[in-house]
């Protein structure tokens, strides 16, 4: 037997996560220097200048660990969003507080509960603590929102052995969300002992009346986590910051299981300097609202079917051609995102790109289709 073999089961079975396409990649392989990619949500407005701006002094001390607490960014966190700083766990990315939370409450015996189509990570996290994922169909077709979370469904298959729940809202690659009064009524239905995390990756780009205030739930539910990023509408996906709010206890828990410099130097002081720049959060917010407008309309106007996003991206039905109108979008310098790895083969995710992005996007595909 190799030693591979001897490695846990539930690891070896795992499926690597499928990054979108590198724009660098594409550009080499087809000797071309002009490629866009709207493949992983990624702000196409870059970041804040002010958070670029404290890179080079951020830089100066790289010998040194970071501040393993992330003080003053919890700090300037806990003061924005009107919580305690012993609320707030840092995470390399929020997919790291993710795994946090599963190896917090996960193993073999156990259960995580989550949505058909919802974020890859979920699975992967609750598979590599050995746990069963219980995957409750999507509401279907006929629904208010296709595709999108049936919370009925979620709350059926709680059980004994039931120890978390995911909830992204937005879910991504869907772009499904949830209300406030239909996720309330859910989370009260959840037994106390049971840990619900709610995914906010793109809270800052929702823009729907009836999105939920999570935060302020927190104080009622000790069992509710939420989670957010520095990824999306930050811009800083590449320097790995997210976080998670919580009970004080939760928390707790949290900075036990985690590595004690999990947010880097380099990180930490951009994502400070991120959060008082509500000038670029505005007009990102904007930029992403009048390109999903316009992806809608291009997309209804040709009769090609999508589902209604409250993210930073679209998910199209392009039908059984998908895989070969991805391969020629690829050959025209287009990166955009296949979810068959989602069980969605005949769909594509499109991220929101600038208005010049979109144009490409239209022209090519205006070609191709
Ligand atoms: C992008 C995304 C994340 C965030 O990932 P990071 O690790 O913070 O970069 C989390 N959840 C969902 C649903 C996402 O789409």
């Amino acid at each position: 037997m190799s030693v591979v073999d001897s490695a846990l089961v539930q690891i070896r079975q795992l499926h690597p996560y499928s990054p979108g396409k590198p724009v660098e990649e594409l550009e080499r392989e087809l000797g071309i220097g002009n490629a866009i990619k709207l493949a992983s949500n990624e702000n196409p407005l870059g970041c804040s200048p002010r958070a670029l701006g404290v890179l080079a002094e951020a830089s100066e001390h790289l010998e040194l660990y970071p501040d393993a607490n992330a003080y003053y960014l919890k700090q300037q966190l806990a003061q924005k969003l009107g919580v305690e700083q012993d609320q707030i766990t840092i995470g390399n990315g929020s997919n790291d507080v993710l795994d946090l939370v599963a190896r917090s409450f996960l193993d073999a015996s156990t259960e995580a509960v989550f949505s058909q189509y919802a974020f890859m990570v979920y699975g992967m996290v609750t598979q590599a603590c050995g746990a069963k994922a219980s995957i409750a169909p999507a509401l279907g077709p006929g629904s208010a929102s296709p595709y999108g979370h049936d919370l009925d469904a979620m709350a059926a298959l709680i059980n004994d052995k039931t120890r978390l729940v995911f909830i992204a809202n937005p879910n991504n690659p869907t772009g499904t969300w949830l209300q406030a009064d239909e996720l309330r009524r859910f989370v009260e239905r959840v037994p106390e002992h049971i840990a619900i995390v709610v995914d906010e990756a793109y809270f800052e780009y929702v823009e729907l009346q009836q999105y939920p205030d999570t935060l302020q739930w927190l104080g009622q539910f000790p069992n509710l986590i939420v989670t957010r990023t520095f990824s999306k509408i930050y811009g800083l996906a590449g320097l790995r910051v997210g976080y998670s709010v919580s009970s004080s206890e939760l928390c707790d828990l949290f900075n036990r299981v985690r590595q004690p410099f999990n947010g880097n130097s380099l990180g930490l002081a951009a994502a400070q300097a991120a959060l008082e720049d509500d000038d670029f959060v505005a007009q990102s917010r904007a930029s992403n609202a009048r390109g999903l407008r316009s992806m809608q309309q291009w997309f209804a106007q040709r009769g090609i079917d999508y589902i209604p996003s409250a993210g930073n991206f679209l998910t199209v039905r392009f039908g059984a051609n998908s895989p070969q109108i991805y391969q020629q979008l690829l050959q025209r310098g287009v990166i955009v995102r296949p979810v068959a790895n989602y069980g969605l083969p005949e769909h594509l995710r499109i991220s929101v790109g600038t208005e010049p992005q979109l144009q490409r996007l239209y022209l090519v595909l205006g070609e191709i289709l």
